[in-house]
């Protein structure tokens, strides 16, 4: 049997750090992800006695800003928007005082080879429908193109499904798994 993966310390919820277990405890949030925040923040609120358990150093999980490279400024590394058609995240963010920013409507760009592309408009997942499009060719180039195209003619055989990224580079190749599918 495959033993479970170890809990990690307790963190003291209003402040996010570790914290001493206390000596009555009323629920136990396992993860301090978004969701398990909120779910201790939840019961705090109606006054139960909380622990949540982190197996990482940090609580947020994907939520988290930091640096990329050389640039000067601090950038959202994992998630970065929420969807606006309800009202839970906004009403979240107002009653903890964080500031909202509405995204520019600008394209976003990719990073590979070292250089930079505008990400192609049309595909799904970053599996591009038309492997010849402009923007594509762009961002993987004439021998990205021309492989991606083999596609069209592979038998069905030819597709290895052990995860998204290898039934990609099985069928349209190495360049658009990594610079199109892999960011
Ligand atoms: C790169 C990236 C970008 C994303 N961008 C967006 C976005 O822009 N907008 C959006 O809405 N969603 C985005 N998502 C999805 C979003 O991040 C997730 O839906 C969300 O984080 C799920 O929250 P969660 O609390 O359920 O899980 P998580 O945030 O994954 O948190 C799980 C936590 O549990 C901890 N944990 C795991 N096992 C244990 C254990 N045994 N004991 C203790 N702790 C444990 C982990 O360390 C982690 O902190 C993105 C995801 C990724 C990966």
């Amino acid at each position: 049997m495959t033993p479970l993966p170890p809990l990690g310390a307790p963190v003291d919820v209003p402040s996010g750090r570790p914290a001493r277990p206390p000596e009555h405890v009323d629920a136990v949030v396992v993860g301090g992800g978004i969701g398990g925040l909120v779910a201790a923040r939840t019961l705090v609120h109606r006054g139960l006695q909380v622990v949540l358990l982190e197996a990482s150093d940090r609580v947020g999980g994907p939520v988290r800003g930091g640096a990329f490279g050389s640039l000067p400024v601090r950038l959202d590394l994992g998630a970065e928007s929420f969807a606006a058609r309800g009202t839970a995240v906004t009403d979240l963010a107002e009653e903890l005082g964080l500031d909202v920013v509405s995204p520019a409507p600008l394209s976003a760009w990719g990073y590979a080879a070292g250089r930079a592309f505008p990400l192609p408009k049309a595909g799904v997942l970053g599996i591009p429908s038309v492997p010849w499009a402009p923007d594509v060719r762009r961002a993987i180039g004439w021998p990205g193109v021309a492989r991606a195209a083999l596609d069209r003619v592979l038998p069905r055989f030819v597709a290895d499904t052990t995860d998204l990224g290898t039934l990609v580079r099985s069928r349209l190749g190495r360049r658009v798994a990594d610079r199109l599918v892999a960011p």
